[in-house]
């Protein structure tokens, strides 16, 4: 039999899901220049990029950079895009072991997690995933409402996606005007009423999830303050000796932001972020089902046996009044038909992206990369490292003969097959008609790009 591999029997790899991890394990494949590799990529939605698109905060256009890179590597004549189909919807795992070698899951973690207290169900609770998806048009969110006339706002959580929804909120119209942003959010956000944002965090500053670039962009704000309490601000026992045992060079640069900004006054600017540590939410406080206060119990960090500092509550407890609730407390991955899932984890289970069956046996032809095989933390980049391990993995396996034994090889076998299923299949070239039309009219209002934010109006593009 021909190698899998070779150019008589190229291999044949399915990646689910067009985010960063989708896009790096195409341009791991593409070094291996000895290998023979055709690559078919599937996308729910009719546009790609995932979180590059609709997570990664409008004023942030910088990080969107890496979408030079993606169209380079869709570029190879090996690879196709296919957007518009959901895996488990408009195909199956047995329409994929028809096609492919190798089928690579690069899903991430769609699910907000839950804070687990009473009142999130009320009106003005959200997750900030929602508010994320809005205002970057995200075609399932564009119907969501944002009570913006309420004057105080908590966002429970400090890592990075909270710095994000913080800065959206403080940020003015006309720095708002500049950005990418769903032209429906945009006009929601120039009538804002918001004046307090709260940013809750439930350890101290030496704990905080947010990276340095975002906690001092805090700081520059045009026409918001930002303020810490001193004794807030200040490091416990545990915190000063985990520093002391492990120097870290942006905890360091963490705490010496939250230090000036408790030292710094109001300068008068229209809003007021103030970063409160060691709290965490008990309940969220309703009125007429409506949010209208959020009750925080105040914590003392301690040191546990293996060594990290955590929070536990003390009797003192606090209400501060709110309209608005956005929960940030990261996010977890949605099992996938016929693909072995760790609920805990909210993870595939996988070994270096091999996926692992319930018997703890590799499951043959399946891998994983980016945020569903370990969870959603790190950069952009850090899915570049981490769908190189998959790669050589599957790359190594190939070698050994472990794969899927497709009986349809043909390339455009899946193509015919998904247009029977879903005649509005969206392509690449497709999806460059989308790109060029929203470049077009962002160039012409000055801004880097107007979104289409429903898939008929995508579809209108392509004269559908
Ligand atoms: P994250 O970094 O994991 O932060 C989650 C935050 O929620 C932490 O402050 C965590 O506190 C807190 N939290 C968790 N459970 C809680 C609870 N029950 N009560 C109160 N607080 C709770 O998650 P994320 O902000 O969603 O970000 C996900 C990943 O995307 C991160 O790696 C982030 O850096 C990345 N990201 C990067 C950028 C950027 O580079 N600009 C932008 C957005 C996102 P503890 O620390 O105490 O657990």
């Amino acid at each position: 039999m021909v190698e899998v591999g070779s150019i008589d029997n190229p291999l044949r790899v399915a990646i689910i899901g067009s985010g960063p991890a989708g896009f790096y394990t195409v341009s791991n494949f593409l070094k291996h220049k000895d290998l023979h590799v055709e690559m078919d990529m599937f996308d729910r939605l009719a546009t790609p990029f995932g979180l590059v698109r609709a997570g990664v905060a409008p004023d942030h256009q910088k990080d969107k950079s890496v979408i030079r890179a993606y169209d380079k590597s869709a570029a190879s004549p090996n690879f196709r895009f296919y957007g518009n189909v959901e895996y488990g919807r408009d195909f199956t795992m047995d329409d994929l072991k028809q096609h492919y070698h190798q089928v690579i899951f690069t899903t991430g973690s769609p699910v907000d997690r839950d804070l687990g207290i009473p009142g999130e169900e009320l009106n003005g609770s959200h997750s900030a995933t929602e508010f994320v998806a809005w205002y970057n048009g995200h075609p399932d969110f564009t119907d969501r409402n944002f009570d913006l006339s309420q004057e105080s706002v908590a966002i429970v959580g400090i890592g990075n996606v909270a710095m994000d929804v913080a800065r959206i909120l403080c940020k003015t119209y006309a720095e708002l005007a500049e950005t990418d942003m769903a032209d429906y959010a945009l006009e929601a956000l120039k009538q804002s009423k918001v004046k307090n944002v709260y940013l809750l965090g439930r350890r101290g500053p030496a704990q905080a999830a947010f990276t340095p670039p975002e906690i001092k962009e805090m700081g520059e704000l045009i026409d918001a303050d930002v303020t810490v309490s001193p004794e807030e601000a200040n490091l416990d026992g545990a915190s000063l000796r985990s520093i002391q045992a492990n120097p870290d060079k942006n905890v360091a640069k963490n705490v010496a932001f939250i230090t000036d900004y408790s030292t710094r006054e109001r300068s008068g600017k229209r809003r007021l972020l103030t970063i409160r540590f060691l709290v965490s939410p008990t309940e969220i406080i309703g009125h007429d089902g409506k949010v209208i206060a959020i009750k925080l119990v105040k914590n003392e960090g301690y040191q546990a046996e293996d060594g990290s500092v955590r929070a536990r509550a003390t009797e003192v407890e606090e209400e501060i009044p709110v309209g608005l609730v956005f929960r940030s407390v990261g996010y977890r991955g949605a099992a996938l038909p016929a693909v072995p899932f760790h609920e805990s984890w909210g993870t595939i289970e996988n070994e270096k992206g091999r996926v692992q069956s319930a018997d703890g046996n590799q499951a043959t032809g399946l891998y994983a990369a980016g945020w569903i095989k370990r969870g959603p933390t790190g950069v952009i980049g850090t899915n570049k490292t981490c769908a190189q391990e998959t790669v050589k993995c599957m790359v190594e396996d190939i070698g050994a003969g472990v794969h899927f034994n497709p009986a349809e090889t043909a390339t455009s076998a899946m193509e015919t097959l998904l247009r029977e299923r879903q005649p509005n299949l969206v392509t690449y070239e497709d999806w460059k008609k989308i790109d060029q039309a929203e470049l077009a009219k962002g160039e012409a209002t000055n801004r880097p790009r107007v979104k289409f934010t429903s898939v008929d109006d995508m579809l209108a593009v392509l004269g559908r």
